[in-house]
């Protein structure tokens, strides 16, 4: 049975208990790590996923911060993505998945990948499944970031006190929510259909959720 088919199954890989310690004795080509962060805007998925990120030695990727570098050196992705962007519109699917595709082309990301914000629609949910499927991967766990709206709109006000994001404007982050509850809580259905989904409580400090994650991993 494919590796991306028999992580889908839980009942008959029951990775849910043994997620990390697996990895020591899965095929080479099996061996990657793939994890997947999700959840509104200001849930602090760029926060954990760093920290996450570092603990498994696995690069990190958003897909946020990769257009926002693109936007800043002006590129032609980021000539592209610039007014969709600033306006907290949602980057098209092929745009996302071209870059997807690129990201796991490199090297680094042999090993697997903590993708931060990556997926945002059904489509690219699909998309990723089939460019992972395509390298004998699957994601090994989708992890949602659970906040109520009013701790999201005060981080999101404090962030834009702090960093001038340009869609951290009112406006902009009205339209990053609709989008968010439009399109991308849709995906988070998709997962748990597979069973790989995890939830993270994602109020408290950063080192008591960084906990919660770490034992969502181990032992969900
Ligand atoms: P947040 O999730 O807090 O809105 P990000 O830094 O993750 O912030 O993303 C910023 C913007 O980048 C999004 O509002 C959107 O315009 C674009 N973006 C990032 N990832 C995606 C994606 N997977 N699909 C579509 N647009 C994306």
């Amino acid at each position: 049975m494919r590796g991306a088919l028999r992580k889908w199954a839980p009942s008959y890989f029951p990775l849910t208990s043994h997620l990390l310690p697996l990895t020591s004795y899965l095929l080479p080509s099996e061996l990657a790590l793939d994890i997947l962060l999700m959840g509104p805007p200001g849930a602090g998925k760029g926060t954990q996923g760093a920290i996450l990120a570092q603990r498994l030695g696995l690069p990190k990727f958003a897909t946020g911060d990769l257009l926002r570098d693109a936007v800043k050196q002006g590129t032609p992705l980021g000539r592209k993505a610039k007014a969709v962007m600033e306006a907290g519109h949602l980057v098209s699917d092929d745009i996302i998945l071209g870059v997807v595709r690129e990201e796991l082309a490199k090297p680094n990301a042999a090993k697997g990948v903590v993708f931060d914000g990556v997926v945002r629609t059904v489509p690219q949910a699909e998309g990723v499944d089939r460019i992972l499927a395509d390298q004998g991967r699957a994601l090994d766990a989708v992890l949602f970031f659970d906040v109520t709206d009013a701790e999201l709109l005060a981080r999101l006000e404090k962030r834009r006190s702090i960093e001038s994001r340009p869609d951290d404007d009112p406006k902009a982050v009205a339209n990053r929510l609709l989008a968010y509850r439009e399109q991308t809580a849709p995906v988070l259905a998709w997962y748990e259909d597979r069973g790989v989904v995890r939830h993270i409580p994602a109020i408290g400090s950063v080192d008591e959720v960084a906990e919660r994650v770490r034992h969502a991993l181990n032992h969900a």
